[in-house]
């Protein structure tokens, strides 16, 4: 496989870094501490066309391939795990759905709001009793002439709280199990829909990550994606794709607890030297940077295939759970070599470490892509 990359590619990765440096890290700590919606960057994200990377210029997209949205995902989480988050859950989530789903006329009216950073999107998939196991899920929508009637409530929905159009997921059919699922756009100034409040979370600051209700929510019919009962394999099919951007997420923040890892231990001195010259140093920084390089090639793996049209399940589930796990470690081992200095906010390891957790355990946790990867396998 060619994971060479072209000059627009590498000049894009560049804008962004530029960006990333020069305008979202230095609001990172803040957005860490006020956990605040960034509205003036996204503001700003927008005029450089972030808001809607990977679609076509014809919806207000950009046009990027995955490559390069991957590419710009992570010199975005490298600033700030938050933001990344932000641009994933209303881009790879809801603008998918809406961009692989939706008709012209859905197009026009929420894709390319979105795509154009005039409003903000979210996909409303999770609930109290159904994580994991999407179908269990309890919220319904019941068809009534020519409008469907939402009534549940979901959790944990990043952007939840601030976006105009939410992709809900929602039973039309409570028989007939993930046959029965469907997707909707419903909108915040629905009535009847809800934002009940906002997770106070571990990381992932700036990101809010709302539980959402739905109260005899009356949308027409146009508003559902595709047919009834085609929810949950398109909520699957767009689950695989987020994954290489969770994936990009978590290579960021592991490049940026490496940086910070290398910068100090030049820095550092003990014993009268610095802590670089000392050979556990040096090994810890030779893995981080092994396991960054790894996890940014599964990414461009799964990325690839995807542009190419052919099935990259497996893979994107590799780039996310190894990207996942070794964003912690590789953040674990960023605070390890800051000392003390690690473990307090005057340095921002510490910040990249509860970033890289959330990895984890959203988009499919280790756990269930583990199940993904063997069930690819075996069969
Ligand atoms: C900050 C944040 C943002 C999020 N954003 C969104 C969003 O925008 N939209 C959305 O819809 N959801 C979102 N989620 C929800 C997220 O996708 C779920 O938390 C995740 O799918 C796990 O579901 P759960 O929390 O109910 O855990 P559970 O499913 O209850 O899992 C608990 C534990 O059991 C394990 N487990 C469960 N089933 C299996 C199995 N079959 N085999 C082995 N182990 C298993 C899990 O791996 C985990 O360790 C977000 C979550 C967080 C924390």
């Amino acid at each position: 496989m060619d994971f060479s990359r072209s000059t627009e590619h590498r000049q894009i990765q560049e804008m962004v870094a530029e960006f990333a440096d020069d305008v979202i890290a230095p609001r990172a700590a803040e957005l860490d501490r006020t956990d605040e919606f960034p509205w003036d960057l996204v503001d700003e994200m927008a005029e450089l066309g972030l808001m809607g990377m990977p679609f076509p210029t014809a919806v207000g997209g950009a046009g990027l391939d995955y490559h390069a949205y991957a590419s710009a995902l992570e010199e975005i989480s490298r600033a700030s795990g938050g933001v990344g988050t932000i641009i994933a859950a209303h881009t790879s989530l809801a603008g998918n759905m809406l961009y692989h789903y939706g008709n012209d006329t859905q197009h026009e009216a929420y894709l390319v709001p979105l795509n154009e950073g005039d409003e903000i999107g979210s996909f409303a998939l999770s609930e109290p009793e159904a994580g994991s196991d999407v179908p269990s899920m309890t919220t319904t929508a019941e068809r009534d002439g020519d409008e469907y009637v939402i009534n549940g409530q979901k959790l944990w929905i990043s952007n939840g709280s601030v976006a105009e159009t939410i992709v809900t997921f929602a039973k039309t059919d409570s028989d007939a199990g993930h046959r029965g699922i469907t997707a909707f756009v419903v909108r915040a100034d629905d009535e009847g829909f809800v934002v009940e409040g906002t997770e106070d979370k571990l990381g992932d600051k700036g990101c809010p990550t709302a539980e959402l209700s739905y109260r005899d929510v009356r949308i027409p019919v146009d508003r559902r994606l595709g047919e009834d009962g085609d929810g949950f394999k398109q909520a699957l099919e767009t689950l695989n794709g987020g994954r290489i951007t969770i994936a990009a997420r978590g290579v960021g923040i592991a490049q940026a607890a490496l940086d910070a890892a290398l910068e100090y231990a030049q820095d550092r001195e003990q014993f009268g030297q610095p802590i670089s010259e000392f050979q556990a140093i040096q090994h810890k920084l030779a893995d981080m940077d092994t396991k960054v390089q790894a996890a940014r090639l599964l990414m461009h793996r799964a990325a690839g295939l995807k542009e190419q049209g052919k099935p990259f399940i497996k893979e994107a589930a590799q780039a996310k759970l190894y990207s996942s796990e070794i964003s912690r470690e590789v953040a674990n081992e960023g605070i390890q070599i800051h000392g003390g200095y690690g473990y307090v906010k005057d340095f921002p390891v510490e910040r990249f470490y509860r970033d890289a957790k959330l990895n984890e355990i959203y988009e499919g946790t280790s756990e269930v892509l583990r199940n993904t990867i063997a069930i690819q396998l075996l069969r």
